[in-house]
């Protein structure tokens, strides 16, 4: 006898066995939609795909209440980190456990979510409307800055009382707190030429080189971590690059904290590229071969061009917020003991708490997320539909 229900099972495998890489959510939102009909209820689809370049946009169930109990948006994202083209997963199962045929990535993050939400709304299937209103949401392109969470229209959830994203690990655990991620995305500019004729030259891959060497990388402080995620230059061996491209990240729960980094960073940036300058130094080598020619001795200089932006701003919730009173009294209800986390990533929680909805992250069975040995847990996945049971129908 497995410790989940069989169509909880059905329901997770017809998700994963879909690809649905950021921005290409369409197919899976087939699946979602016709699932979504099948129990009854009404899928809208929002203009989040035209918005922000996809190809589909945000679904959304609303579920009206009887007007008692709270009223509460629950959210999963359709969308995963697989890349374009990949083949569909074959999940495989093992006890409890979910893995992909072969290892990679399973897309459990976030169907374990998904799967859940469309599971709830079958047993709201028919039943006397003894909750609030409700809406499902679910949502495209999380994975890329939670573009899609973005566009939801605020008119839908306007006097909601909390959120609840389905979109951490454990089912008993309830991320009440995640940081501020700033993206730096910097575009280095030198002068390109042959690797032999090097005078009057700027290498940027060189710049940027000695840029990140400066920039703080890894773990800062408590709250605190930065990385550098891509480096981009050059075309072949023999030529001096004339531009670089990298993207790095710091974020932090600590918005003091991470506004001395942010100051610190455009400076270490800024100040090592304008000493690149000494380099530009020397007569003008013209083409290869071409090295005794005499050109102008005007200041030549790198430079480079910051992009600096919010990916998505922090949120830390009180205990006696909504969706964390919510939610602690649920996984009481479903007989578990509720832990009270703080995430270091980023979710739709971070969007609908920036848009004044209070909003909690519940775990839904996911393990190893982005990793190539990405699991889920049926039984976990089970606990937090009972705790979703539980928080809505009381
Ligand atoms: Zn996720």
């Amino acid at each position: 006898m497995p410790d989940y229900e069989r169509s909880l099972h059905d329901t997770f495998f017809d998700l994963v066995r879909v690809p649905s890489p950021s921005l290409s959510e369409r197919e899976v939102a087939k699946v979602v939609a016709r699932k979504i009909r099948a129990l009854g209820f009404e899928p809208l689809e929002d203009g989040a795909g035209e918005a922000i370049g996809g190809n589909c946009g945000n679904l959304v169930v609303k579920v009206p209440g009887s007007g008692s109990g709270p009223r509460i948006l629950m959210a999963a994202h359709i969308d995963t980190v697989e890349k374009k083209g990949d083949p569909a997963a074959v999940p495989v199962v093992d006890g409890n456990w979910v893995s992909r045929d072969g290892g990679g990535i399973l897309g459990a993050d976030d169907k374990s979510g998904v799967a859940i939400l469309l599971e709830l709304l079958g047993r709201l299937r028919g039943r006397e409307a003894r909750h609030g209103d409700l809406l499902f949401a679910f949502t495209v392109a999380e994975e890329i800055e939670c573009l899609g969470a973005a566009e939801l229209d605020p008119d839908l959830f306007a006097g909601f009382d909390a959120g609840v994203v389905l979109d951490y690990s454990r089912p008993d655990e309830i991320v009440v707190a995640a940081p501020t991620k700033v993206a730096f995305r910097m575009e280095f500019n030198g002068v390109a030429g042959h690797a032999a004729a090097p005078e009057r030259r700027i290498n940027a891959a060189h710049v940027l080189a000695k840029t990140i060497a400066r920039l703080p990388i890894g773990r800062l402080d408590p709250y605190t971590t930065s990385n550098i995620g891509i480096i981009r230059a050059g075309a072949a061996i023999n030529v001096i690059p004339g531009s670089a491209y990298a993207e790095y990240e710091i974020r932090s729960h600590r918005k003091d904290v991470l506004d001395f980094h942010v100051h610190r960073i455009i400076g270490i940036i800024e100040g090592t590229v304008r000493e690149n300058r000494i380099f530009a130094f020397g007569k003008d080598g013209g083409g290869f071969g071409d090295s005794v020619a005499t050109g102008t001795e005007a200041p030549i200089s790198s430079s480079v061009d910051v992009d600096v932006e919010v990916s998505y701003e922090g949120y830390r919730l009180d205990e006696s917020s909504a969706p964390v009173r919510l939610l602690v009294s649920a996984v009481e209800k479903a007989g578990q003991t509720p832990g009270i986390i703080t995430a270091q990533g980023g979710s739709d929680a971070n969007i609908l708490n920036r848009r004044n909805l209070p909003t909690a992250v519940l775990g839904c069975g996911m393990y190893g997320a982005h990793s190539d040995g990405e699991r889920a847990n049926l039984a976990d996945m089970q606990n937090a539909l009972e705790t979703l049971t539980a928080m809505v129908m009381g």
